[in-house]
């Protein structure tokens, strides 16, 4: 496949650390107007967070 995705890296705060934390984003992902979740790997406490991006939001953990 010669396409390569582009990404947007954001700043969030680890919801189970509370350390700021660097994460990347597809950038398509901040031009939706959805709720959709979108999993970002967390470098704080090694979980996946889902991040909104309609909102901002960082959610801890879907479903729990
Ligand atoms: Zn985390």
């Amino acid at each position: 496949m010669a396409d390569r995705m582009s990404w947007r890296p954001i700043l969030f705060s680890c919801p189970n650390t509370g350390d700021r934390v660097q994460g990347l984003l597809p950038a398509d992902a901040t031009e939706l107007e959805s709720d959709d979740l979108h999993p970002i790997s967390c470098a704080a406490c090694e979980g996946i967070h889902f991040f909104n991006p309609r909102t901002g939001a960082i959610i801890g953990s879907k479903g729990s």
